[in-house]
């Protein structure tokens, strides 16, 4: 067997499996090499009932106490028992697995290992994975099992077996970094590497392996930037601007004044327009200060020049957020521009009636999600692209757009406060704008960390806050397990929350697994007020927009990173009135404490993003879901800072080296980098 084979010649991935696995995105038996983990667990000794511990994975040992009950719906049916040890009993439910009633009806010890939460009527196991008998757990204490990103079919056991028989092939001969940097850097060799990515003995040696991967991504990404730079950046700027006295008037009727950073920003914008070169600009500002207005003002540039601009968002409900907002100030302030929605998810006819209005031209101003570079938009006169949010947006898609021979400006904004030295290599020849100043009529955020018992609190002060006509959002406790079990969560939380605060008070949900339009709909009358209870995974952090909304309630906080929550805060405080942030967390560990009070003290993103660095530091691997910043596949912008510094100063030597890659020793890198930029071109259909 080779890297290069289809996942087919692995032993007992038949067509279905293979199926499954194209869908997570792995073709070949070196694209399973290189699916990694996304963590690992860590099998420790079964606890006593009695002190399973909320919000918690726990292991229990015990025997069925009485009978074993399945109910609920057809669609989702529920399996009820009740595990008994010498401590105590405890509520055990399983989703869509009627059979265990049988199989657990035996009698004799079994192991239970799943995560507890808090429900109406008391501590309840959720979904544990069951080890009967108890033996077969024995098998697994103490070593580290790695849980992989998974789809609906494919389950961990499939992965790690398939994975177990790809990793015999992996071979020193496949490493693509020059010896001397394994050497410098005391890097363990490849198959060692791959091998411990998966299946490490021990934290330490999972560590080793994961910063040389972190290494080579980040070497090879910087590499690519800076080949694709040579490959025709700076183009030079052919469209004219000339100043409109309409973004005067705009501004003028705008019911609020621009601060001082947004307008610095803007002129700076405009400065780049109307020089000699194209613009290639980020804008970095925190949530909430004000991006959107600045990017349309650049679009209302290229629109009443005659060119088009376009304005691409991460998802499908922010992108229609960005339309309505949009199409409003344009007739509300009388801008003769027609702006233009495109998404994945409109209808076929929808979208040539799109294309057609982008073709002529007839549409100024384009927004959309990705659809507009990945689809078959052509436009008459692309002049600027503003990609918002763009940490969410693959750094793929923003160089699918860069590499194009059209060569539009380019704007690029994000509330993702990276310090100032690693922006400069992460988005190579970005120039960068800083809004770093709040609108005026903002009042701070109020914070607050509490444990699960002021929860009843915490709502009766949501129905007091809707009874004076204002907004919440309630994000539910995350589920690790799978997305579907998540979209349960979710479902079964808002019904409760429904339940509990009474009829007058519409309380709506969002999650990830439901239809484009069943979204649309739900953020469409939270924006009305239709809804005035939000209950909802993370969909909504980015970008959403609801400035009536003023509690953000955040459950599990503990299970965020720092960086996260505060985006997801950022949802309030958007408006004049007063909002809240309430933290709710059942962790009673000192270190969440500690994380959760620099959320509680400071609403400064770039200051909640070193202390999340420094808390965390370099030995945290597992400890918390990353928000995924830019598109790497393993590294950490801000946990691996010092490496990617590293990368930067090794390609930097490669290049002043060996400025082709010609060498023989470049010759594996030069292919990775080829194909990848090569990747990037392919995508372009702008
Ligand atoms: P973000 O930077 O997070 O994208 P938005 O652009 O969505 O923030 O702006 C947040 C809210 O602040 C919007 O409702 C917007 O209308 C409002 N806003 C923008 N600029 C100002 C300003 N200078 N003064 C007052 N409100 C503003
Ligand atoms: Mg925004």
């Amino acid at each position: 067997m080779r890297e290069r084979q289809g996942i087919g010649a692995i032993k007992g991935v038949g067509e279905k499996t293979e199926k499954l696995f194209r869908h997570v995105g792995v073709k070949t038996v070196g694209d399973l090499i290189r699916y990694y983990p996304r963590g690992f667990e860590i099998f420790e000794d079964p606890v006593p009932v009695s002190e399973a511990v909320e919000g918690r994975v726990c292991t229990v040992a015990g025997s069925v106490f009485g009978r074993i009950q399945v109910s609920g719906s057809q669609r989702v049916q529920i399996t009820t028992l009740y595990l008994k040890d010498l401590t105590g009993t405890i509520k055990v439910i399983w989703f869509r697995m009627p059979f265990l009633r049988n199989t657990l009806s035996k009698g004799g010890i079994l192991i239970l290992r799943g995560r507890v939460v808090r429900r109406r009527d008391g501590l309840v196991m959720e979904h544990p994975e069951v080890y009967y008998p108890a033996s077969k757990y024995e098998e697994k204490l103490h070593t580290m099992q790695p849980v992989y990103p998974l789809t609906a079919g494919l389950t961990n056991n499939a992965v790690i077996k398939a994975v177990r028989q790809a990793l015999e092939c992996a071979d020193d001969k496949m490493d693509i970094l020059p010896p001397e940097m394994s050497v410098k850097y005391h890097f363990p060799p490849y198959k060692e590497a791959v091998r411990n990515m998966h299946f490490p003995e021990d934290k330490e040696h999972f560590a080793a392996a994961r910063e040389r991967f972190v290494f080579e991504e980040f070497l090879v990404f910087i590499l690519s930037l800076r080949r694709m730079k040579e490959a025709g950046n700076r183009a030079e700027n052919r469209f004219h601007f000339a100043d409109q006295e309409k973004i005067g008037q705009f501004l003028d009727a705008l019911p609020y004044r621009l601060t001082g950073a947004q307008m610095k920003v803007w002129e700076e914008i405009k400065a780049d327009m109307q020089g000699s070169f194209v613009m290639s600009r980020l804008v970095q500002g925190d949530v909430g200060s004000g991006k959107t207005v600045v990017a349309f003002l650049a679009l209302l540039l290229a629109g009443l020049n005659g060119y088009q601009g376009a304005l691409m968002a991460p998802t499908e409900v922010l992108a229609r957020q960005h339309y309505e907002n949009i199409s409003g100030m344009l007739e509300k302030y009388e801008i003769p521009l027609k702006a233009e929605l495109l998404t994945g998810s409109m209808t076929a006819a929808q979208k040539r009636g799109a294309y057609e209005r982008i073709r002529s031209g007839e549409a100024s101003i384009v927004i959309g999600t990705h659809a507009l570079i990945q689809e078959k938009a052509v436009y008459r006169d692309l002049a600027l692209v503003v990609t918002d949010e763009q940490h969410r947006f693959g750094v793929r898609q923003r160089e699918a757009l860069a590499g194009k021979g059209t060569m539009p400006h380019i704007l690029v904004m994000s509330a993702t406060p990276i310090p100032r030295t690693l922006a400069i290599i992460l988005y190579g020849d970005l120039d960068i704008s800083v809004i770093d100043e709040m609108p005026k009529d903002r009042l701070p955020i109020r914070n607050c960390v509490v444990d699960t018992s002021y929860r009843e609190k915490a709502y009766s002060f949501m129905r007091k806050q809707v009874s004076m006509g204002r907004q919440c959002y309630v994000i539910c406790p995350m589920v690790e397990e799978s997305e579907s079990l998540e979209a349960e969560n979710v479902l079964d939380y808002s019904q409760m929350l429904a339940e509990e605060l009474g009829s007058g008070i519409r309380v709506g949900c969002l999650h990830g697994k439901m239809k484009q339009q069943e979204k649309d709909e739900i953020m469409e009358a939270f924006g009305k007020n239709e809804i005035q209870v939000l209950v909802s995974t993370t969909v909504v952090e980015v970008g959403i927009d609801v400035p009536n909304a003023t509690v953000i309630m955040i459950e599990n906080a503990e299970r965020f990173g720092l960086a996260q929550l505060h985006q997801l805060r950022g949802r309030v405080g958007r408006g004049k009135h007063q909002s809240y942030c309430i933290f709710m967390s059942a962790s009673k560990s000192e270190e969440t404490k500690e994380r959760l009070e620099i959320l509680n003290h400071s609403n400064d993103g770039f200051f909640i993003a070193g202390e999340d660095l420094r808390l965390r530091g370099p030995g945290d691997l597992f400890g918390i879901r990353q928000s995924g910043i830019l598109d790497f596949k393993i590294a950490d912008v801000f946990q691996d800072a010092k490496v990617l510094k590293s990368a930067a100063e090794e390609a930097g030597k490669i290049l002043a080296d060996d400025p082709g890659l010609e060498k023989p020793v470049h010759a594996g890198l030069k292919k990775h980098i080829d194909s990848r930029i090569q990747e990037i071109m392919l995508e372009t259909t702008l």
